[in-house]
């Protein structure tokens, strides 16, 4: 059963379509990439999955229910973006356990949840420190942290690593992919960066301005890629 679905979104800003037609289906407990150039629409693509925006026609469903009404906060996923929103003035412990205390989880729960969360990701000797107080890969493992706290239906990622330095990007990307293994969380995830999708993806769908180019394994497309966009973009030997 498919676990997140598109059916022929369209998705225009005034008199500019940024998402044209776009049909896609994602499988339960699949890690599939949206990659492609900056601009191709896969941020607007994801922030109408997770209910940050609707799309102008089409219908979005998670599991068997249409979410297009829903808004983000019932849909039952959980974000990690960019610029990781951690809220400056609580600590390390608070931040990963928001989730959990505007869901009245009591106090306690709480506690378990946050550490075992944070062993997860290794953060467990910082839970007191303020986010000011991390280096950016520790602030991203808190947002991270924050995001597997719960255990949602589904993950969206919206180049988490980008602010990483090329360094601190690998050590993540392996944490990324043995963290995956471990949760089998159905995610989705938006990366301008081919290495990054071959590393992580189960599936790769690239995009160019607003169009699938290509859906298929990173081996698949590697191989046999659709075009000569795609070809230039991963790289494929000629
Ligand atoms: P990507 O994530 O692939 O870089 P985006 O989805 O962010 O691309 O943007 C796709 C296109 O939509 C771009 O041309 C962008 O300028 C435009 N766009 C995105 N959000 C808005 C908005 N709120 N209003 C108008 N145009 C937008």
């Amino acid at each position: 059963m498919a676990t997140v679905a598109l059916d022929h979104i369209v998705k225009r800003f005034g008199a500019l379509t940024v998402v044209h037609d776009l049909s896609l289906e994602i499988a339960d407990r699949e890690f599939l990439v949206l990659l492609g150039p900056s601009g191709c629409g896969k941020t607007t693509t994801m922030r109408m999955i997770a209910g940050l925006d609707e799309p102008t026609s089409g219908e979005i469903r998670i599991g068997d229910e249409r979410v297009n009404e829903r808004a983000a906060r019932d849909r039952d996923l959980a974000m990690v973006f960019q610029n990781y929103g951690l809220y400056p003035h609580m600590t390390v412990a608070e931040n990963i356990g928001y989730p959990l205390k505007v869901r009245r989880v009591p106090r306690a729960e709480r506690d378990v949840r946050v550490r075992t969360a944070a062993e997860r990701v290794e953060l467990a000797g910082l839970l007191h420190r303020r986010p000011a107080e991390l280096s950016g890969g520790q602030r991203q493992r808190v947002a991270l942290a924050r995001a597997i706290v719960r255990t949602p239906r589904l993950f969206l990622m919206d180049e988490p690593l980008s602010n990483l330095d090329a360094q601190l990007r690998t050590v993540m990307r392996a944490q990324l992919k043995h963290l995956q293994r471990d949760l089998a969380t159905t995610t989705i995830y938006v990366t301008h960066d081919q290495i990054e999708a071959m590393t992580l993806a189960d599936r790769i769908v690239i995009m160019k301005g607003g169009r699938i180019q290509q859906s298929g394994t990173p081996a698949e497309i590697y191989a046999r890629p659709a075009n000569t966009f795609v070809a230039a973009f991963i790289g494929s030997p000629p």
